[in-house]
């Protein structure tokens, strides 16, 4: 792997909030790694074709994928709307329903991802831990 991909990797690497190729430059620039947004896009493309990392389409980001995926799984990303915290879990199960599904009606899916839009765990959390109503800040004093 060359040294560019491997940075642009270790980015992604680094947070679960898929990154857009700009805001992959900005950090490449920040570590003392200009780099152009041509070659970013170009690891960009090589990443996803070598299934190390997944274009979350809905937000023309990055994600890296640490594990393989087989013919017969649908990847579906769990996107939360208010942090954009994404998680990713895989499943035969849609799999089958999917390809059965699409099978009906003459169908050949090309690209098996689903993207699932709503609130993670810490955000449910903190909504449930500052309830509406009562002024932000405010201790509770029991
Ligand atoms: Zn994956
Ligand atoms: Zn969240």
């Amino acid at each position: 792997m060359t040294p560019l991909r491997r940075s642009v990797m270790k980015a992604l690497a680094e947070t679960h909030v898929p990154l857009g190729a700009y805001e992959i430059v900005e950090r490449l620039a920040a570590g003392g790694e200009p780099t152009p947004p041509m070659s970013v896009y170009r690891v960009l493309d090589f990443l996803v074709a070598e299934g190390l990392a997944h274009r979350i389409e809905s937000r023309n980001a990055f994600l890296a994928c640490g594990h393989p995926h087989d013919a017969e799984e649908v990847v579906v990303f769990l996107i939360c709307e208010r942090c954009g915290l994404t998680r990713e879990v895989a499943s035969h199960a849609v799999g089958r329903d999917l390809a059965w599904a699409a099978r009906a009606v003459g169908f050949e899916p090309r690209q098996r991802v689903l993207e699932v839009a709503g609130t993670c765990a810490s955000c449910r959390e903190m909504a449930a831990a500052a309830p509406s109503g009562r002024a932000a800040g405010e201790a509770d004093a029991g």
